[in-house]
């Protein structure tokens, strides 16, 4: 008998007839919406993998039911939607995407970073509601990147590649955190800052830290109150590093420039979301690591660490 693998969004056929010969594959039968609670808790019953996405929560209840899972393979690097040690109790290995996201997701920050410094979209939007009367000295004048100071929050694989990239820039490149890294230091002669150091400092303060405990709402009101009233904020990690109440009031008490933001604490969010209403905020629908090349390498990995399970290897990318 074929194992059951569950798929909690519906992906094209082109990617599953891969693996159908081998594996009895379920899909929930849309794309865009998130399979329902009910219907998840049914289909892992008799589950051997779950391929899981950043909008199921994968805990206590339901391990309890997926008594026959052997891994949950999660299309994400970040893992803040699984309780790991729930995953721990019952033995259920579970890997994520790390890698395969890495430039693809570090191009959308620096374009990100580059559309809220030259404000892009407002100027889009000049001419789609036919408001480019002239030409003016002033007319949607942003702010430098090059030569300024980047301040990368999360100097991990992601963090990076955008180091990378801000070198191609001319710009100044400090970072935070709770580790050093010497080697890439010098490599992209980059400055290692204590936290508050570096949101006194950089122009454009770059958050690409997982969501943990420790750094929930890391950004708030005492954080946006240090940082420079010319600073912008690039948040491309999750919506609850922030406190999105205290950057909605720094941004209108112009305390900081600027965000472009394509996370949010509670995704998705509707044209009613405070921040979005703000002219000097970018607001994207978490789209960090969604090129098509980029999404076929994750889904790959994805199956890559259930077969790996299933057929009684070390998965992959275990987390
Ligand atoms: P990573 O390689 O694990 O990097 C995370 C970095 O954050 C590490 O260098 C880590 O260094 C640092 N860090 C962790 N906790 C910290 C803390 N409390 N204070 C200071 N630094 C801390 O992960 P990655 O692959 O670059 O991905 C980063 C995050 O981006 C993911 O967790 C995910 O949430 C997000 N992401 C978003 C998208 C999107 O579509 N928007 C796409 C991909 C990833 P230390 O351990 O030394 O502190």
């Amino acid at each position: 008998m074929k194992s059951k693998i569950y798929i909690t969004r519906k992906l094209p056929d082109y990617i599953i007839k891969k693996y159908e010969e081998k594996y009895e594959i379920t899909m929930w039968n849309q794309a865009e919406t998130p399979v329902p609670r009910d219907v998840l808790l049914k289909e892992v019953a008799d589950a051997d993998a779950l391929f899981s996405t950043l909008s199921e929560e994968i805990n206590d209840e339901l391990f309890e039911v997926g008594k026959n899972l052997k891994v949950v393979s999660n299309l994400a690097v970040g893992f803040d939607n699984i309780d790991l040690k729930a995953a721990h109790k019952y033995g259920v290995p579970v890997t994520n995407t790390p890698d395969v996201l890495t430039e693809t997701t570090a191009d959308l920050t620096f374009a990100l970073l580059m559309a809220t410094a030259r404000r892009l979209i407002e100027g889009s939007k000049c001419i789609e509601e036919n408001k480019w009367e002239n030409w003016a000295p002033f007319m949607l004048a942003g702010t430098d990147v090059h030569h300024k100071t980047i301040g990368i929050v999360g100097m991990g694989r992601i963090g990076e590649a955008v180091a990378k990239r801000a070198k191609g820039f001319n710009m100044n490149i400090i970072y935070h955190n709770r580790s050093r890294k010497a080697d890439f230091e010098i490599a992209v002669e980059a400055d290692y800052y204590d936290f508050d150091e570096l949101i006194e400092e950089a122009d454009f303060v770059v958050s690409l830290l997982p969501l943990t405990n420790e750094t929930k709402e890391k950004f708030n009101k005492a954080v946006f109150k240090k940082m420079k009233n010319s600073a912008i904020f690039i948040n491309v990690s999750r919506g609850g590093v922030v406190n999105e109440g205290d950057l909605y009031n720094a941004l209108v008490s112009e305390e900081i420039r600027a965000a472009g933001l394509d996370v949010f604490a509670d995704e998705p969010i509707q044209n009613d979301h405070p921040l979005v209403s703000l002219d000097n905020v970018v607001a994207l629908p978490h789209i960090g690591s969604a090129s098509v090349e980029t999404r076929e390498k994750m889904i790959n990995l994805c199956f890559d660490n259930i077969d790996a399970v299933l057929s009684g290897k070390k998965p992959l990318t275990e987390i």
